[in-house]
């Protein structure tokens, strides 16, 4: 009898375990948007073409690589419209206007290179929601998420790139601090199902997810060595809403503080932006390569 019931559990957890198993790989193989309403997957993978996505969010535009059905790489450019970001020491510029421009300059970059398609989750001055922008790499089946900011610190010394991967627990208080700002500036979320065995598969595509963000931010760290300015420990991990929603591998790149005059300097212009564009652009190629994403 004793043997029998053992038997029963051990057959029982081994049920569980397959279940477990085929539902992580069928969402992860499920197609983008399946739960979103109808997106045009298929003809996405075969070239450029126009996304249309609810009003509020606006058109993306897929561009095109020299080979088609390349993976698809989601920039992200921080902030817009009534949410300039941070300010610049000088007074001049806001974090929304530089990272549009260093976005289209690494899509730019990215599209001439011919190695992946890449679309933009904004090319104007917008206002989206955090859960507007992940919403966007899931509709058209982002392989990768790379969001563009730029910090202000109260220390005026502070300066330097820093790579921040997805994880529940902050790497340091100035990453917490970082994330709770960017979280905030992107508005309220709306709460996830839990409780059930979706949350229970979730949390495993969760697991793989941050895993694979922490790869790719440890690869650009290595790519970025020597080539610009980084912080001192330069890959840290803290609770970014936007990473976490958008679904696939993501990144999230503080390029540098504008609250420091010669960082504010350098990311102000093309020439002083161009090192950090090719290290990510190479580090994001990379990266999809190893993933077999090709
Ligand atoms: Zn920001």
């Amino acid at each position: 009898m004793a043997i029998k019931r053992k038997i029963a559990l051990a057959a029982a957890a081994v049920l569980l375990a397959a279940l477990l198993v085929a539902g992580w790989f069928a969402l992860r193989l499920a197609p983008a948007g399946l739960t979103d309403g109808p997106v045009l997957v298929g003809e996405a993978r075969r070239g450029g073409l126009t996304i249309a996505l609810p009003a509020a969010v606006a058109d993306v535009r897929i561009r095109a690589a020299s080979t088609p059905g390349r993976p698809i790489v989601l920039i992200d450019p921080g902030h817009g419209g009534r949410d300039p970001g941070a300010t610049g020491v000088s007074g001049s510029v806001a974090e929304k206007q530089l990272t549009l421009a260093m976005a289209s300059e690494l899509a730019d970059l990215l599209e001439k290179r011919g190695r992946v398609r890449v679309a933009m989750v904004r090319e104007g001055d917008v206002y989206l929601t955090l859960d507007q922008r992940a919403a966007i790499a899931r509709r058209i089946g982002a392989s990768l998420f790379v969001s563009l900011h730029m910090d202000s610190a109260p220390n005026p010394l502070a300066r330097g790139t820093t790579l921040y991967s997805l994880s529940d627990v902050a790497s340091s208080a100035e990453a917490a601090r970082f994330a709770s700002a960017e979280n905030r500036a992107g508005e309220a979320l709306s709460s996830e199902a839990d409780g059930s065995l979706r949350s229970i598969l979730s949390d495993l595509a969760l697991r793989g997810q941050m895993e694979q963000s922490a790869e790719l931010a440890r690869r650009t760290v290595r790519r970025a060595a020597g080539r610009i300015a980084l912080r001192p420990r330069p890959h840290q991990f803290a609770a970014f809403q936007v990473l976490r929603r958008a679904d696939t591998p993501a990144l999230l790149v503080e390029a540098g503080y504008i609250s420091n005059a010669e960082d504010e300097a350098l990311l102000a212009t093309r020439e002083g932006r161009a090192p950090l564009v090719l290290v990510l652009a190479q580090a994001i190629e990379a990266d999809l390569a190893a993933r077999r994403l090709r």
